[in-house]
């Protein structure tokens, strides 16, 4: 954070401010950038609630599906770079998290923050936000569960299942999610089973079709994860029967955890049309929000992609917008 104390961080108008630091919110750092915006980066902080500076791949170990990295690149490690990147072009960065919001139609905007040093709140004004907070996949809750992340325990089939070849593997869930990746990962798995806590799939039916018929995809009913198995990688999963308490040990070396999404969009209630699940509503191909300059990238408003290079895609959209909004403005 050597940067951080040159930042004047009560600077009076910003031309932008971004929110989050995952690969829309450094894209759109770095042409902001680029741009010469100077744009203040808040890139979150670390938390016990599963919050992330850097986003989702924070929590990946390869990434196998990002252009330009034929060997793969640790999560980790590609974040770094886009950081270095974003400051390269003289982006601002602050390990901080946006407390609160107030946007207003053609600005200007406020965003109150802490002084990552005093701890003290600041407030910075903007012409134009972009909020880039993404999502979170939710979780079991169950204590092995996060440490295993990218060791056997994974929230992404499209990312993590070639990993998976001639394995046995478990999806949790029974939603439109958990059919999906359970058939998409048959094609590398040499069976999957999804483990479900009912006896009827909320699955449209053409997905339960699907599943039902591919002799690789089983299912254990009424079954809910009592623990993760394994300590350096997962080694199984500890069943439990919803009706009989029975429990079982289903030997599996992955398990995808698919029981749902949730938009981090909690900061911008009240201030921005936001669909019923809470996802940014943006207008048709733009980054635009129902706010005048505010702008959304990322995960946050979208629920179908979910990629990181559609992310960092996104948040090359909402950084052109918010330059030709200030060229208008
Ligand atoms: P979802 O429809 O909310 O399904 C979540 C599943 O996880 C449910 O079966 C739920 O069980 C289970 N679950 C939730 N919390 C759990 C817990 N703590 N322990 C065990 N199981 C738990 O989520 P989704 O599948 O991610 O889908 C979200 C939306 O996107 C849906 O509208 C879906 O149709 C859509 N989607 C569409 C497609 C497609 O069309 N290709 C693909 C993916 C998603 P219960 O059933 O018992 O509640």
């Amino acid at each position: 954070m050597g940067v951080q104390t040159e930042i004047e961080l009560d600077q009076e108008l910003r031309d932008v401010v971004i929110i989050g630091s995952g690969p829309a919110g450094l894209t759109a750092a770095v042409y902001c950038a680029r741009a010469n915006l100077v744009p203040l980066v808040l890139e979150g902080e670390l938390s016990s609630t599963g919050d992330q500076p850097g986003g989702q791949l924070m929590l990946t170990t390869e990434v196998e599906n990002y252009p330009g990295f034929p060997d793969g690149v640790l999560g980790p490690v590609l974040m770094a770079q886009m950081r270095a990147q974003a400051e390269r072009f003289g982006a601002q960065l602050v390990a901080s998290k946006a407390t609160r919001v107030k946007l207003q139609s053609g600005g200007p905007h406020t965003v109150w923050f802490r002084d990552p040093s005093s701890g003290e709140e600041l407030e910075v004004g903007a012409r134009a936000v972009i909020v880039a907070t993404g999502a979170r996949s939710l979780m079991l809750g169950l204590p092995k569960e996060r440490e295993l992340l990218g060791h056997g325990v994974s929230t992404c089939a499209t990312c993590d299942g070639f990993f998976f070849r001639g394995q046995h593997i478990a999806v949790i869930g029974g939603g439109d999610s958990a059919l999906e990746e359970a058939v998409f990962l048959s094609r590398f798995a040499e069976s999957v089973t999804v483990v479900h806590r009912r006896g009827d799939l909320r699955a449209s039916k053409i997905m339960q079709d699907r599943a039902l018929a591919n002799p690789k995809v089983k299912f254990a009913w009424h079954s809910v994860v009592a623990e993760v198995l394994g300590d350096l990688k997962v080694e199984g999963l500890k069943l439990r029967d919803v009706k009989s308490g029975a429990e079982s040990v289903l030997p599996v070396t992955g398990v995808f955890i698919a029981i749902g999404h949730a938009p981090n969009t909690d900061l911008l209630r009240e201030q921005v049309v936001l669909d019923p699940e809470g996802y940014v509503v943006t207008q048709s191909g733009t980054t635009a929000t129902s706010v005048d300059g505010v702008f959304a990238a990322g995960d946050l408003s979208d629920r179908r992609y979910r990629q990181a290079v559609t992310a960092a895609g996104s948040g090359c959209m909402a950084a052109i917008d918010v330059e030709r909004w200030l060229e208008e403005h």
